[in-house]
């Protein structure tokens, strides 16, 4: 009766180990809705991976959490260092770290005036200093990071590295990379590591070749969690089904069945983000033409849906509701029956499922 993500576990597993053994200083990210496998899972799983290391060869140290209100449920279940991606500001969560956690905190550090003040605060503050890439999410310029060289000096401090953030699919990424550290060399900065996104392995065998006094290490969320597809399988249980003929009203808008089939009743809505794509209930000639024209819907108004039946991409009767979804199948097709599990094309990073089940 649920929305259920079914790992293959020892598949799953084994592609873990790989991936850590292909990337020794390889930095977990656990954030979010935990890939879709949730947060918690991943730093039990991140923990595994540790103990691991022997096997491996990486010491998986530290993880990576999105965001300062992370920290909590990630730190019970992992004991190395967790780096937040978020940047530290002098206000709001980062300030509220719990005693018994800020010292395994590694910080991001994305202004200069930001470096002070949490020096300030903190004197015995650990932090990555985040440089400002082609994303021009957050981060510091050349200029910037020069100013925050001068003002650690060479003495010792919490600097662990300095942190670049890397936009997807772009062909190669060691252009950018290359002249971004050479600036964290021109800078001055007493460090030789550096934190990377999105890198490909060969680009960082490249990088690990013409840098040999840096060490390189890659933040891996979705090629770790995610990389092996076959091991994951989502499926919606069979809720209901309806008989309809043409003209019978159905749903929440009382709406007509256009031709006769069967409503399916089928786990997923909003609430998990199902079909948050969808149209709205925008039915002008207009909006309908638009959506026909991006294929979305067929020649009787119904949007298609995430879920499919026997291979068949099924359509929406009507908008998801929020736990459940009424899909239309034509006369002629299998009708699935009640209690079957039928699959959905769904994105994990924004998807709540009910259950994840690792077998
Ligand atoms: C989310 C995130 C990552 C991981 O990205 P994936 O595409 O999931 O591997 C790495 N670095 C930063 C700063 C992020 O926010």
């Amino acid at each position: 009766m649920s929305l259920t993500l079914s790992v293959d576990g020892d598949r799953w597993r084994r592609h873990l180990l790989a991936t850590v053994t292909a990337h020794p200083g390889i930095v977990p990210v656990a954030k979010g809705n935990g890939y879709g496998l949730g947060l918690g899972r991943l730093a039990r799983r991140a923990q595994w991976l540790a103990d691991h290391a022997a096997e491996t060869g990486a010491a998986v140290d530290t993880i990576a959490v999105g965001t300062y209100d992370e920290i909590g449920e990630a730190a019970t279940r992992y004991s190395g260092d967790l780096l937040v991606l978020t940047p530290w500001r002098p206000f709001g969560a980062a300030l509220d770290l719990d005693e018994r956690t800020a010292a395994r905190v590694v910080h991001t550090v994305s202004r200069p005036q930001d470096l002070a003040a949490l020096r300030e605060r903190d004197p015995r503050a650990r932090f990555v200093l985040e440089q400002l890439t082609s994303m021009r999410r957050h981060g510091m310029t050349r200029r910037e990071l020069a100013t925050a060289a001068e003002e650690l000096g060479r003495a010792r401090s919490g600097l662990r590295g300095v942190a670049m953030h890397l936009p997807l699919n772009t062909t190669s990424h060691l252009g950018e990379v290359t002249r971004l550290i050479n600036e964290v060399v021109a800078s001055g900065l007493p460090t030789t590591t550096v934190f990377v996104s999105h890198l490909t392995a060969s680009e960082l065998a490249r990088l690990a070749t013409s840098y040999p006094d840096f060490t390189v290490r890659p933040r891996v969320g979705t090629d770790l969690w995610l990389g092996d597809r076959g091991a994951l399988t989502v499926g919606a249980t069979v809720l209901d089904v309806h008989q309809v003929e043409r003209g019978d009203t159905f749903g929440y808008r009382g709406r007509s069945v256009p031709k006769s089939g069967h409503i399916v009743v089928v786990s997923g809505g909003t609430a998990h983000g199902i079909g948050l794509e969808a149209p709205t209930g925008d039915q002008s000639l207009k909006a309908r033409a638009a959506t026909l024209a991006r294929g979305g819907m067929d020649a009787v108004g119904f949007v298609r849906s995430p879920f499919s039946i026997d291979g068949k991409q099924r359509l929406f009767a009507e908008p998801p509701h929020m736990q459940a979804s009424m899909l239309f199948v034509p006369s002629g097709a299998r009708v699935p029956r009640v209690g079957e599990d039928i699959d959905v094309r769904v994105r994990f990073t924004a998807t709540d499922f009910d259950r994840v089940v690792v077998s």
